[in-house]
């Protein structure tokens, strides 16, 4: 299973985010110093499901450079993050990607989501 492309690192600040990120809506993105060949190297993993604009403003002044792509629904946003996160396990993310309340998307690499459900299922005898 392929890892979602992104784009070449940009510096983190509100100035290059406003002239970049031009589109409304969700996405994912890495944080991380610049790396070599236009990537970052990879620190933290995370997505927007409603405004990578907005969210991404939130981090700076924690990191020098992303990389992000544009995600086509929440549900997108969210699968692109669980891949990322598996494929490079950032060392400041604390958590497995959470997804919002009120839906039952599973991630496409664990069975994280699934664990709840088995154990409720199971009968209980004494
Ligand atoms: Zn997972």
């Amino acid at each position: 299973m392929a890892i979602p492309t992104l784009s070449g690192s940009v510096e983190l600040n509100d100035e290059t985010i406003d002239a970049v990120i031009t589109e409304g809506g969700a996405g994912v993105y890495i944080l991380g110093p610049n790396g070599v060949n236009g990537g970052v190297y990879v620190r933290f993993v995370g997505r927007s499901d409603v405004n990578l604009r907005a969210r991404l403003k939130q981090h700076v002044g924690m990191h020098s450079h992303f990389v992000y792509s544009y995600a086509d629904s929440p549900l997108a946003a969210f699968q692109a993050e669980c891949k990322l996160y598996h494929h490079y396990d950032p060392s400041e993310n604390v958590a497995h990607p959470v997804r919002p309340r009120n839906v039952d998307w599973k991630c496409p690499r664990c069975n994280l989501f699934d664990v709840q459900h088995r154990f409720l299922g199971e009968p209980v005898s004494f």
